[in-house]
């Protein structure tokens, strides 16, 4: 029996991150939340925060820090299905949002680790290079994976397409604004001894396992 983990993860585009959210967050029967979940919670929830973000949302404006902080606060602690722990995904995003985490988290015990998902660049370069999508439907493919009739979605028949975010240079431009981003955030949870990297390259499960495995580890100390 397990009993939950709080843990963020990290990880570029094209990591895999995403699945490995979905895949750990039920190991640990926790939730997996992404700063869109959380947000569209709270703008349903219509609290006053999640009315708030809804009017910067609303007229296509970016959320400032403090609301955003504000809707991870009022998601994590005022919510039961948190208690166990949580996957977060999305959040934080810059050492300003690691802070607040922090104190939020705080009477909940801390976070147990952040996991960062290492995948080298030049292979989610060609990942997503690779990536196509149902201009219809939203359904992913890939050159490797493609549907079964060459660019006619097998979902729904539409037209199968490369993004226009998806060219080399839009992505390359993506993934060093994610750097430049996140090489603080990295630093920030190292010096606090929270840090884990874990190799991100090869099977969904292998890597599910080997983040399990570093989970575990953590949590046997707590
Ligand atoms: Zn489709």
């Amino acid at each position: 029996m397990t009993d939950g983990c709080r843990l963020v993860m990290l990880g570029r585009q094209g990591a895999g991150k995403g699945t490995q959210c979905v895949r750990v967050a039920r190991h640990f029967d926790v939730p997996h939340i992404s700063t869109g979940d959380m947000l569209r919670a709270a703008v349903r929830a219509g609290s006053e925060v999640g009315l708030r973000a809804k009017g910067f949302m609303d007229r296509g404006e970016l959320l400032p820090d403090e609301v955003i902080i504000e809707v991870v606060d009022e998601q994590l602690t005022g919510s039961e299905s948190t208690r166990g722990g949580f996957v977060l995904d999305g959040f934080p995003r810059t050492v300003a949002q690691a802070e607040a985490l922090d104190k939020i988290v705080a009477p909940l015990g801390g976070l147990d680790v952040v996991i960062d998902l290492d995948v080298p660049v030049s292979v989610v370069l060609e990942r997503l290079a690779s990536r196509r999508v149902c201009e219809k439907c939203g359904a992913n493919y890939s050159v490797a994976e493609p549907p079964t009739n060459p660019w006619v979605c097998d979902a729904c028949g539409g037209d199968v397409v490369q993004r226009d975010d998806d060219t080399p240079v839009a992505i390359r431009r993506r993934l060093d604004l994610y750097e430049q981003e996140t090489a603080p955030l990295v630093a920030w949870y190292a010096e606090r001894d929270l840090l884990e990297t874990v190799d991100g390259l090869g099977d969904a499960d292998d890597v599910s396992e080997r983040i399990i495995a570093v989970i575990d580890a953590r949590r046997s100390k707590r």
